[in-house]
């Protein structure tokens, strides 16, 4: 209630301020041909805004040209033009569904406070442009003290809004408020606003079209780059995860199935290692859950350890890994492999249960199926041979590798322990 009342006061005291000072400065022809340039360009304007939400209201950052056009045409030629054109974004949204549910409160606050504040920079401008004339650049710092008197004023409006929306209920974040607003942004409205208004004193129409379509043009180009960068951020975001395993980070089966589609055609030589930690069960049982955990996370930063970039590392099942190794002999995938059994069998994981430090040693047990791909084998077929080297190895009494070299014509698989 208390918000409606104050929007509504900002409202009406810009209407009385704009009917009360009386007619449009400007002759009629250059009002109406300025007005219909600036509610197109204002118009296509409006689509580049970017809508930030602070707690339920939204709020709109996009460049305002209604200084300029406050200067041009007096206090009642900015109300007309600010009305209209915040009821032709309004009926907009509402035809394109993107309205807020409070839009058409949101549309009185609009027209009131940007009506409002460009009537103060109007009179002020009035005030003092005689006197800033008379040094270099007086003009330009006359505007760029213009913007920040409308940005202030428009500050206040909105902190006296959050505050009764209870968005805001400190000094210090009122502050923090102000702060907020970018200094290049005012930038860019000082100067398009200058040029503007200069330009159309003039009468320089294809100037004054030059630079909205320039301001257009960079801010489009700007927001699609941006949109862009995060759109990419975002689907790298999610491939991550729907391909990661979060508890070992990892990847996970759905990866698996896709590069092992993908190293099906390459023609490469790659060693196919199934590993899987030995007696796990026992681990859960005689500590719990989370310690098991904390065993399968070491044992994957192990395996990782041992790794390069090019090789890929897929938790496949609880304690069961494979990794497909990429670009090296069957000989040094061999010993590889032993290497990470001996490195496992050496080092027992350190971790905690019930407030006391424990050391779990473990084993595990490997199958490497070495062999070239895009031949006769397909990798599935590689890969259940892989399973069935580490099956052996379980038989074997585990904590063993068992190896075979699928590119030479050998009858028996080769143990390692
Ligand atoms: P083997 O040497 O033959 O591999 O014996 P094992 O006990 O390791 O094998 P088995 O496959 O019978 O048991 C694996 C256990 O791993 C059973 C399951 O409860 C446990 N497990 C599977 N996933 C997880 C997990 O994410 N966390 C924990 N803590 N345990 C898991
Ligand atoms: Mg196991
Ligand atoms: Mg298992």
């Amino acid at each position: 209630m208390r918000l409606k009342l104050f929007i509504i006061s900002l409202f009406v005291v810009s209407c009385f301020v704009a009917f009360s000072y009386g007619d449009i400065i400007v002759n009629r022809s250059l009002f109406i041909k300025a007005i219909l340039l600036y509610w197109l360009f204002s118009t296509l304007y409006s689509h580049l805004t970017i809508v930030v939400k602070k707690g339920n209201v939204n709020m709109d950052y996009g460049i305002s040209y209604g200084l300029s056009f406050g200067l041009v045409a007096g206090p009642l030629g900015l109300f007309v033009f600010e009305f209209v054109q915040r009821f032709i974004v309004y009926f907009d949204r509402k035809y394109s569904k993107t309205a807020d549910p409070d839009e058409f409160l949101h549309t009185f606050y609009n027209i009131g406070a940007f009506a409002l504040n460009n009537t103060i920079a109007f009179f002020i401008f009035q005030l003092l442009y005689p006197s800033f004339q008379h040094f270099p650049f007086g003009f330009w710092l006359l505007i760029v003290l213009l913007v920040i008197t409308v940005s202030l004023l428009s500050d206040i409006y909105l902190i006296t809004i959050f505050t009764i929306t209870k968005n805001i209920s400190t000094f210090k974040e009122a502050i923090d408020f102000i702060k907020s607003r970018s200094v290049l942004d005012m930038g860019k409205t000082a100067f398009s606003n200058g040029l503007l208004y200069l330009l159309i004193m003039e009468e320089q129409w294809e100037m004054v079209i030059a630079l909205f379509l320039l301001n257009y043009l960079v801010s489009r180009s700007f927001m699609l780059k941006s949109q862009t960068i995060q759109h990419k951020l975002e689907r790298d975001k999610f491939e991550h995860m729907a391909y990661t395993d979060f508890l070992t980070d990892a990847y996970n089966r759905t990866y698996m199935d896709k590069i092992m589609q993908e190293l099906n055609h390459t023609g490469e030589c790659i060693g196919v290692l199934v590993t899987d930690i030995d007696s796990f069960k026992r681990v859960n049982d005689t500590y719990n859950h989370a310690v098991g955990d904390h065993v399968i996370q070491q044992y994957a930063a192990t395996l990782k350890s041992h790794l390069q970039d090019k090789d890929c590392l897929v938790r496949s099942g609880g304690e069961e890994f494979t990794i497909f190794l990429r670009h090296r002999s069957f000989q040094q995938c061999v010993e590889l492999v032993e290497k990470i059994r001996s490195d496992v069998d050496s080092n027992p994981v350190h971790t905690e249960y019930k407030s006391e430090a424990v050391a779990i040693h473990y084993t595990a047990s490997f199958g490497l199926y070495y062999y070239k791909t895009a031949g006769e084998t397909e990798i599935k077929r590689a890969y259940v041979y892989a399973d069935d080297l580490l099956l052996q190895s379980k038989e074997l009494g585990k904590n063993r590798v068992t190896v075979k070299n699928g590119t030479v014509d050998l009858p028996l698989s080769v143990r390692f322990k």
